[in-house]
């Protein structure tokens, strides 16, 4: 009887635990990708991350093919027909068993449940690990709970990792002949996303350059977003194209071991590799995170503002300052942001302009290549105050001297805002008198909120929840 492999946000064929687990049983092996386009829509992702998406498809089928094992694109409109197309498409094409890995977001996980309701009867069904190192609630408290913060996280998931390190997995021996490869051709809105090569080499590239060039330095150039400081490897991870185990190997393979303590080369980003488990973990543990909820109950309460000129000037990169402005356009035009300036727009939106988080994580999702729930909701929640974060609710971004810390000479500010491209570096970050005694004023927004005012008045909200009026 043959296995099926469910390929979702795991498209790669090296350490791929469901892939792995099913050649490994000596059945014939075929493998089947299911795309919900409504559910795409629903979940409100980039047109950009489509089209990398089925790019990353056509080369899975590629890698696939060359293991003699052939991919079955279905098209479902949501994750509710899909219980019913894989009976369906099961009843022509027997299968004594269906091999995946999990996935963290609620809908996926119902849409799981639905499948195995269904399906029960029909197949066994094996559900492995493949987005994490360690597998979503195996690192918890004493008292068995998710950690609320991520500094015990970490600790829990060093000291796990000095326990049993990981487990890297091959790419499978080939099930037969190299078979031929049929076309992937995604419905639905589209951008171009050629700055990104697709499929796994490609990642595995990236990955390895990072790791040989840049890995040393991460944490000295990690927050000034003028250089290439980082990995880039976001796009890969959030479609699964490579693996959290894979990040892990080049770490070692650089550095003959991997760094456990701060301070150790490499420890900074391996650092970040945590924070994305985290997110992971806790979207897991707590199933509010996936519907629109605050990790902070309280925070519900926060009055946020309705102000749709000021998001409409946040989202185009109009807000008259800089920093921010670059970062959106950045956006816009490229459908990624560097992290420093994740942090600054987000903080911006949420306690300058005061609108709620969910806006801002929306449009990211809508922009991203990259865009992932568990990282962009962390994310947005960690900057508005209302997530898992042991920060003061107080911290608020000052979005100019961010600009003059982290981009001193305005290169990054020049290469998005070509309307400031003259102004001094000392000016750039304020850049209004300047413009004006040029009688350049009209090239460029005034600021549309007073950074101080709008900090105490953030400032205030959160104060009036633990001292209702
Ligand atoms: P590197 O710095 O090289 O880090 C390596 C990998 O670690 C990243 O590719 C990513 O997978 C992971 N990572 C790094 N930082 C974080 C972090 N703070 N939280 C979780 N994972 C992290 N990341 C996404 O992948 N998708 C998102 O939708 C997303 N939205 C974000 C929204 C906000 C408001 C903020 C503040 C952060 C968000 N991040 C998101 C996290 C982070 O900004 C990106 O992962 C990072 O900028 C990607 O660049 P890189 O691949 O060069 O990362």
């Amino acid at each position: 009887m043959r296995h099926l492999v469910w390929f979702r946000a795991d498209l790669r064929v090296a350490d791929n635990p469901a892939l792995y687990e099913a050649t490994a049983a000596g059945c014939d092996v075929t493998a089947i990708y299911i795309d919900c386009v409504g559910q795409w829509q629903q979940h409100g992702r980039a047109p950009i991350q489509r089209d990398f998406l089925s790019h990353n498809l056509q080369a899975l089928a590629l890698q696939l093919a060359a293991l003699g094992i052939p991919l079955t694109v279905l098209s479902a409109d949501t994750f509710v027909e899909v219980p019913e197309q894989l009976a369906a498409w099961l009843e022509k094409h027997p299968c004594s068993a269906l091999y995946a890995n999990r996935e963290v977001g609620i809908d996926e996980r119902r849409r799981d449940k639905a499948v195995q309701q269904r399906l029960v009867d029909t197949l066994d069904i094996r559900v492995f690990n493949g987005d994490c190192v360690f597998n979503h609630g195996s690192l918890t408290t004493q008292s068995g709970d998710m950690y609320k913060v991520f500094t015990p996280f970490a600790k829990t998931w060093l000291a796990q990792l000095r326990a049993t390190g990981y487990r890297l997995l091959p790419v499978p021996d080939a099930q037969g002949q190299p078979l031929s490869v049929v076309e992937v051709e995604l419905e639905g809105t589209r951008v171009s996303s050629h700055a990104w090569p697709a499929g796994e080499r490609a990642g595995a590239e990236r990955l390895a350059l990072f790791s040989g060039q840049a890995l040393c330095d991460y944490g000295e150039y990690r927050d000034y977003p003028a250089i290439e400081g980082t990995s880039s490897l976001s796009p890969y991870l959030a479609l699964g194209v490579i693996s959290p185990n894979q990040c892990l190997a080049a770490i070692e393979q650089e550095l003959t071991q991997l760094p456990m303590s701060r301070g150790e080369a490499g420890f900074v980003w391996l650092n970040e590799l945590i924070w994305r488990e985290f997110y992971r973990h806790l979207l897991v543990a707590f199933p509010r995170l996936s519907m629109n909820r605050a990790f902070k109950p309280d925070t519900e309460a926060l009055q946020w503002s309705h102000d749709t000129a000021a998001f409409d000037a946040w989202c185009t990169g109009n807000t008259g300052y800089p920093i921010v402005d670059a970062a959106m356009r950045c956006l816009n035009q490229t459908g990624w942001m560097h992290n420093r300036l994740r942090m600054i727009v987000a903080s911006f939106l949420t306690k300058d302009l005061h609108i709620d988080w969910r806006q801002g994580e929306a449009y990211f999702m809508s922009r991203l290549i990259d865009g992932e729930l568990a990282a962009n909701n962390g994310g947005w929640q960690w900057a508005a105050g209302t997530g898992a974060d042991a920060a003061p609710y107080f911290r608020v971004f000052n979005p100019t001297t961010q600009g003059e810390r982290f981009d001193g000479n305005g290169d990054f500010i020049r290469r998005w805002l070509p309307e400031l491209a003259e102004v001094p570096a000392k000016k750039v970050h304020q850049p209004h008198d300047w413009l004006d005694t040029q009688q350049l004023g009209y090239l460029y927004p005034k600021p549309i909120v007073e950074h101080k005012r709008a900090r105490l008045h953030a400032i205030a909200m959160f104060a009036a929840l633990k001292d209702p009026p």
